[in-house]
């Protein structure tokens, strides 16, 4: 039988119905997870690490180490992962992982639930049973599991607040369809290097989302010297004003000129950044922009965090923003 190890880090998985809302109750969880689920072990010997129990709007980058040492420290132990996480936040801790744990042989499954698993009507239950069974397979990434898909992690987005299908990867299909049949869609990695655990990330990236009359000058006050990038999530196709006292092309310069590398994004969900379609974008290039594609903004920022993190020059980060690492991005 796989051995899978089932970490526990907070999210609505893990409260409980308080008044009108719902809040972290990480006795009732622990109570619950084998009283109210004892075939779980008809699908793999599991073991259980409570690491830490938060909300997961209340995650930052250093939870994601933490979270990457507990894997690196247990990886030779067990067949698979399965990791308890918030929704909220569940595709940035995902993609950061998806880029930190390399040469990933074995599957890192997140999942959570959008009611407590103390609630009657709970997704709960389906969404632990298939990621544990998503944990025995031949999935060698990091991946979210959810509402019976299995989505690539840097590929993920939260799309839905209230209904039960809150995920979905716009971009490229699920990489998994739990029906009356599993449907796998991956392919066994070639012989892979060893293991490596790489999380390490910055905290000096900001994003900044383009809107219709956006003041320069709120801009103008952001203290380059402590940014190491900013993420332009831009309209469609790589699009921001150009006229005027809105025009955002001095700002890019101005960042060029600092040393901070300015990534576009785009607010649509679906398709990719073409920064040589429109005027907009081929003046972004001309002022040192580089194009995040079709990435999700989950991935492009954890990607920035993590390769700023690395011992690498400014130019290899912007080459390395611009090449697929871990599946994040769709190459030309
Ligand atoms: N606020 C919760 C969290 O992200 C939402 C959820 O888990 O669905 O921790």
């Amino acid at each position: 039988m796989k051995k899978i190890l089932l970490i526990q880090t907070g999210g609505t998985i893990a409260m409980s119905a308080k008044g009108d809302g719902v809040e972290l109750d990480p006795e009732a969880w622990s109570n619950l997870l084998y009283k109210e689920f004892p075939e779980l072990e008809e699908l793999a010997q599991i073991d259980t690490y409570p690491l830490f129990f938060e909300d997961s709007s209340d995650l930052n980058s250093s939870h994601w180490v933490n979270l990457a040492n507990c894997i690196d420290s247990n990886y030779e132990k067990y067949n698979g992962f399965v990791i308890l996480h918030g929704t909220d936040t569940m595709a940035y801790t995902a993609s950061a992982l998806s880029f930190a744990l390399q040469n990933l042989a074995k599957p890192v499954i997140f999942t959570g639930s959008q009611v407590p698993m103390s609630s009657i009507r709970s997704d709960a239950r389906r969404n632990l049973i298939n990621a544990i069974e998503m944990a025995t397979t031949p999935i060698q990434e990091v991946a979210i599991c959810f509402n019976d898909h299995v989505y690539r992690a840097n590929r993920a987005t939260k799309l839905s607040i209230g209904d039960f299908d809150a995920f979905g990867s716009p971009n490229i299909p699920p990489i998994a369809e739990i029906g009356l049949n599993i449907q796998l869609n991956v392919q066994p990695k070639k012989i892979l290097p060893p293991f490596e655990n790489r999380a390490k990330f910055s905290n000096k990236i900001f994003v900044c989302t383009v809107h219709p009359s956006l003041n320069t000058s709120y801009l103008d006050c952001l203290d380059l010297s402590k940014l190491d990038a900013i993420i332009v999530r831009a309209f469609g196709s790589g699009n921001f004003p150009m006229k005027g006292e809105f025009n955002l092309l001095p700002f890019f310069e101005k960042c060029r000129d600092q040393g901070v590398i300015v990534a576009m994004v785009s607010q649509a969900d679906f398709d990719a950044v073409d920064l040589s379609k429109y005027p907009a974008g081929r003046s972004a290039i001309k002022a040192g922009a580089v194009s995040g594609r079709d990435m999700t903004l989950e991935a492009a920022l954890t990607k920035l965090m993590y390769l700023t993190a690395q011992e690498t020059s400014k130019s290899e980060v912007e080459k390395l923003f611009q090449e697929n690492l871990a599946g994040e991005l769709t190459p030309h």
